[in-house]
C-alpha cells in the first residue's frame, strides 16, 4: 500500500504566484479591455546577449559531429565553467577554489537539494520576509510543524526584517543550526553590510550552524562598498555555503544555469572539514547527472571579459527601471525601500491597507500587477514589491499609471 508524504499536507494551499494569477485571471475575465502590466513575478524580459548566443550555438554545432560531440560530464561541471566562477570571486577578493564549485540547473534546486546533506531534525533559520522556496521546501522535507495563527510554521526560525532594522535581521537569539541568508534581498531589495555579515559569519563558528548564503542578485549592487559575496567575509569557509544563479545576472530564468560553492574548510558539528564537501559530491553523483553542456558553454560565455561586459549592461538597464519606478512612487508620496541595489522595489502601503488589498487596488485602479509583501511571510504585511524586470515601454506606462489613476 503506497502512502503519501505526510509533509507535503502540512503545506498551506494557495501559493504566492498561483493566488496572483488566479485574481489576475479574474480581474482579465471581467474587465477584457483592460491592458494588463506584469510588474510581479521576478522574470527576466530582455534576450540574451550576443556572447553569449554565438557560444550556445556553437556549443550545438558540436552536437552535430562525431569528432566534437560530448555526452555526459562531470556532474560538479566543466572546468572551464568551475574555473571562471572560481575566478569571479577572486576578483571581488573572495577565497574560492575551482574544487569548490558544483554547478547545477539553477540556484532554486540547489537552495533545496542542500538540505539532504544536514539532519532532517536542523533547526532551520529564515529571514522574514523571504523568497518562499527556502520555507516550503524545508516544510515538504519534513522539518516543520503545521502553520499557526501568526502564517508561521511551527519548527522554523523566523528572522523578521522590517523597516526598524533596516530589513537585514538581528542575530538568533538561541542557538540554530541553518541560516537562511538572501543578499541582495527578495523581496525587500535590502543588502547586508560587511558588518551585518560578519556578525553572522561570527555566531555561526560560534555555535558551529552553517549559513546558506544567496547571492543570485549580487550582479545588481551598484554600492562599491556592499559585499558580493559571503566569502569576502574572514572565515566564511568554514561556515557557509554560497548559492548564485545565472537566471538573473545573464537572463538564464529559462536557460537554466546556477552553482554553489561548499569549501573544503566546511564543517558542522558533528563533522570535520572536508565532509560536508564530500557529502555534497556523493549526492550530486547520485541524484544529478549535469547541467546541460549547452548551457554550460553559455554559462562560461557569460563570465568571458566581453560576456560580462554585455550582462553587466543588461542588469544596469533593469537597474534602470528600478529608479524610474522608485521616482515615481517616491512622487507620490508613498515610502519606498530597496531598487538602489537590487531589482526590486519594496514599498509600504498606504495606513490601513494591507498587502493584498493594495494589490487589488493597484489592479483595478491602474491595472498593474505586483506582489503582495504577505505571500513572503509574516512580516511582510504592510508592504508591496514591484520588481524592475520588464521592458521599459511597460515599465513607463506602469509608472505613468502610478503616477495618474492610483487612488491615494
Ligand atoms: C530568482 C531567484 C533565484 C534563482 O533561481 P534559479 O533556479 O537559478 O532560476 C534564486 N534565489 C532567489 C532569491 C531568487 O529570487
Amino acid at each position: 500500500m503506497a502512502k503519501i508524504n505526510p509533509a507535503y499536507r502540512r503545506l498551506t494551499a494557495g501559493y504566492l504566484f498561483p493566488e496572483i494569477a488566479r485574481r489576475t485571471r479574474e480581474f482579465q475575465a471581467a474587465h477584457p479591455d483592460a491592458a494588463i502590466l506584469r510588474l510581479g513575478i521576478g522574470d527576466t524580459t530582455e534576450p540574451l546577449v550576443p556572447e553569449i548566443i554565438s557560444s550556445l550555438h556553437t556549443a550545438v554545432d558540436q552536437l552535430a559531429t562525431r569528432e566534437t560531440y560530448s555526452g555526459y560530464g562531470d556532474s560538479e561541471g566543466q572546468t572551464p565553467l568551475r574555473q571562471a566562477i572560481a575566478d569571479l570571486y577572486t576578483s571581488l577578493g573572495a577565497e574560492v577554489k575551482m574544487e569548490d564549485v558544483f554547478v547545477s540547473d539553477g540556484a532554486k534546486s540547489d537552495s533545496s537539494n542542500i538540505q539532504s546533506i544536514f539532519a532532517t531534525d536542523s533547526l532551520v533559520a529564515v529571514q522574514d520576509p523571504a523568497y518562499p522556496v527556502y520555507v516550503d521546501s524545508n516544510v515538504m522535507s519534513g522539518r516543520t510543524g503545521t502553520k499557526n495563527d501568526l502564517g508561521q510554521y511551527e519548527g522554523l526560525h523566523y528572522m523578521p526584517c522590517t523597516a526598524e532594522n533596516g530589513f537585514f535581521p538581528e542575530l538568533p537569539d538561541r542557538k540554530v543550526d541553518l541560516i537562511y541568508l538572501c543578499s541582495p534581498n527578495n523581496p525587500t531589495g535590502a543588502v547586508a553590510t560587511r558588518d551585518q555579515l560578519t556578525a553572522f559569519v561570527e555566531y555561526a563558528r560560534k555555535h558551529k550552524a552553517v549559513i546558506l548564503f544567496d547571492s543570485a542578485y549580487a550582479d545588481f549592487i551598484t554600492d562599491p562598498g556592499l559585499p558580493r559575496s559571503i566569502y569576502e567575509i574572514p572565515g566564511a569557509r568554514e561556515c557557509a555555503i554560497e548559492i548564485n544563479s545565472f537566471s538573473k545576472s545573464a537572463g538564464f530564468t529559462g536557460v537554466r544555469l546556477g552553482w554553489s560553492i561548499v569549501p573544503a574548510e566546511l564543517s558542522a558539528e558533528d563533522s570535520k572539514p572536508g565532509e560536508l564537501h564530500k557529502m555534497w559530491t556523493r549526492r550530486q553523483n547520485t541524484f544529478f547527472n549535469g547541467a546541460s553542456n549547452i548551457v554550460q558553454a553559455g554559462g562560461t560565455a557569460a563570465l568571458s571579459p566581453a560576456g560580462r561586459e554585455q550582462t553587466l549592461a543588461v542588469v544596469k538597464f533593469y537597474m534602470e527601471n528600478a529608479a524610474i519606478i522608485r521616482a515615481c512612487l517616491q512622487e507620490r508620496g508613498l515610502t519606498v525601500f530597496g531598487g538602489t541595489n537590487a531589482p526590486y522595489v519594496w514599498l509600504k502601503t498606504p495606513e490601513g491597507i494591507d498587502s493584498w488589498s493594495f494589490f487589488d487596488k493597484l489592479l483595478n485602479e491602474c491595472n498593474v500587477v505586483g506582489t503582495p509583501g504577505a505571500g513572503f511571510g509574516p512580516s511582510g504585511e504592510g508592504y508591496f514589491r514591484l520588481s524592475a524586470f520588464g521592458r521599459r515601454e511597460n515599465i513607463l506606462a506602469a509608472t505613468e499609471r502610478i503616477r495618474t489613476q492610483l487612488v491615494l
